[in-house]
């Protein structure tokens, strides 16, 4: 399956978590053909979690798509197209474009 296909580009959802959002350092590990140098930032993102300024969108989301889709975090895969968490970050992100 093609990386948010059936979002038609929208991608709002990535915007604001700066990195994949597992939720913990197992999730993350669960990822076995990750290489390091893909894991590693994320780990060092946690790490410095409080001296982040704002959220912006997940290193993973290029070009619209999420470039590691087979690895995305759990969170990302259950997330219901069209549900209510999707229409609040259409909301947050139409906000953000408005300025
Ligand atoms: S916010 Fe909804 S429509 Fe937009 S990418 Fe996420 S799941 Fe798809
Ligand atoms: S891991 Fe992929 S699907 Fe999940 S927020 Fe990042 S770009 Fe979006």
């Amino acid at each position: 399956m093609d990386a948010l296909v059936d979002c038609g580009g929208c991608t709002s959802c990535c915007q604001f978590c700066n990195v994949p959002p597992f939720q913990s350092i197992e999730e993350l590990m669960e990822q076995t053909d990750l290489p390091n140098n893909i894991r590693d930032p994320i780990i060092r993102y946690w790490a410095t979690l409080n001296a982040v300024p704002s959220p912006g969108p997940c290193v993973w989301l290029q070009g619209g798509f999420c470039v590691h889709w087979e690895q995305r975090p759990r969170i990302c895969r259950d997330f219901e197209i069209g549900g209510e968490m999707c229409r609040l970050y259409q909301q947050m992100t139409q906000e953000v474009n408005d300025g």
